[in-house]
């Protein structure tokens, strides 16, 4: 068997029958996963807040993002990097762990080629993390999706958190954002390095937008 998850943002370009179909015909049969790992990533974080007072955590959930703030920050400052995965690395986890799942290896999908890198290092067992354009050179067959205007990933992640923070997108945002020290006295900074969320990603889009 060969299994696939698929990331929202790829989810979202394609009706729902025409990408299960696609999939199915080229082998691989979708899944989803068990837990809800957007409210476990939430808690972390909530839980890493209410512990580490007068210090800013730092959102972990984009890889480019988190780049920027480290290439633009020094030691000294009064910022966190927690040990807290992106959400789409939880889920692969559980994929590549679950039994039910054992008998076929597993491809990961997702929306950039920095979170597929990410992944890959991890060595999962029988577990494969792809960027969707690269699935789709690898499958040597194409499926015509739409042009996301908007996000199934927004900004506003932590919001029903009762913290001070602030929300970012784009390289130059981020970055003219640390070089200034703004993050001084907040609780979290909220970041996503594409412009306005990932469905701007490299591995979704062939020109990237960022
Ligand atoms: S698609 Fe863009 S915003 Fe989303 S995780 Fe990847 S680099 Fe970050």
């Amino acid at each position: 068997m060969k299994y696939i998850l698929i990331n929202p943002v790829t989810d979202q370009m394609y009706e729902k029958d025409i990408l299960n179909n696609f999939l199915k015909i080229n082998g691989y049969t979708r899944v989803f996963t068990n837990n809800n790992w957007a409210n476990v990533v939430m808690e972390k974080y909530d839980s890493t807040i209410k512990n580490t007072k007068n210090t800013t955590v730092i959102d972990m959930r984009c890889p480019l993002a988190v780049d920027v703030v480290k290439e633009n920050t020094n030691k000294n400052e009064n910022i966190i990097f927690p040990d807290i995965e992106p959400i789409l690395i939880h889920c692969a986890r559980e994929i590549s762990l679950r039994e039910d799942l054992k008998d076929g290896e597993k491809i990961i999908i997702t929306p950039c080629k920095s979170l597929k890198e990410m992944g890959n290092k991890l060595l999962l067992d029988n577990t494969i993390f792809m960027t969707w354009l690269e699935f789709l050179k690898y499958l040597n067959n194409n499926i015509e999706g739409n042009f996301l205007k908007s996000t199934p990933i927004p900004l506003g992640f932590f919001d029903k958190l009762n913290v001070r923070k602030e929300s970012l997108s784009g390289d130059e945002n981020i970055k003219n954002y640390f070089k200034n020290k703004k993050f001084e006295g907040l609780d979290i900074i909220e970041m996503l390095y594409c412009h306005n969320g990932c469905h701007n990603g490299d591995g979704v889009v062939e020109n990237e937008n960022y």
